[in-house]
């Protein structure tokens, strides 16, 4: 798509948003699997719960541009993932496991967060207060997100990591 103007951009990033919240939904259920904190699980299902929501509110504001929300591929995302991924992969003792997906975690959240600040900014500047609030509450909802996994990392998670022989649930 050719972006000339401030909607086609505000169109692309919405786009991009709608297929990395797409890869998100795939990707949270692997990560709720391989955390071995029951917390941290519960963490990563609660936020499988939001981001279905948020594709709803996604899918609400394309309806009413009347624009298909498909069509774009978030690269970023895919090599957030993508390392996230190589994390799992590794041998690691089952609370530094856990800090790495936390870490992993925070920058999907950090890359939503600048993704919907921006969208939220651009659907003001052209008048769609409604699409405004909407992405405003997502953005929130990813900041809460966000603070959750470090509230966890800094209470339990970490200090488990720092000497993994007394880890356990
Ligand atoms: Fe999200
Ligand atoms: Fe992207
Ligand atoms: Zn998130
Ligand atoms: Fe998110």
């Amino acid at each position: 798509m050719a972006i000339a103007t401030l909607h086609d951009l505000y169109v692309d990033e919405l786009k991009d948003l709608y297929n990395a919240e797409h890869q998100i939904l795939k990707a949270l259920p692997k990560m709720a699997k391989a955390a071995s904190h029951a917390e941290l699980t519960q963490a990563f299902k609660d936020h499988l719960a939001e981001t279905k929501v948020q594709v709803e509110r996604l899918e609400k504001i394309f309806k009413k541009l009347d624009v298909s929300p498909k069509g774009k591929t978030c690269k970023a995302m895919e090599g957030l993932l993508e390392e996230g991924k190589d994390l799992m992969a590794e041998d690691a003792d089952p609370a530094v496991l856990d800090a790495a997906l936390i870490a992993a975690a925070q920058r999907v959240e950090h890359y939503e967060m600048a993704g919907y600040g921006c969208v939220r900014t651009f659907a003001r500047l052209l008048g769609y207060d409604e699409a405004a609030d909407m992405l405003q509450e997502t953005l929130d909802e990813e900041g809460t997100a966000d603070k959750k996994l470090t509230d966890l990392a800094e209470s339990v998670i970490n200090s488990e990591a720092v000497s993994p022989d007394t880890s356990s649930n």
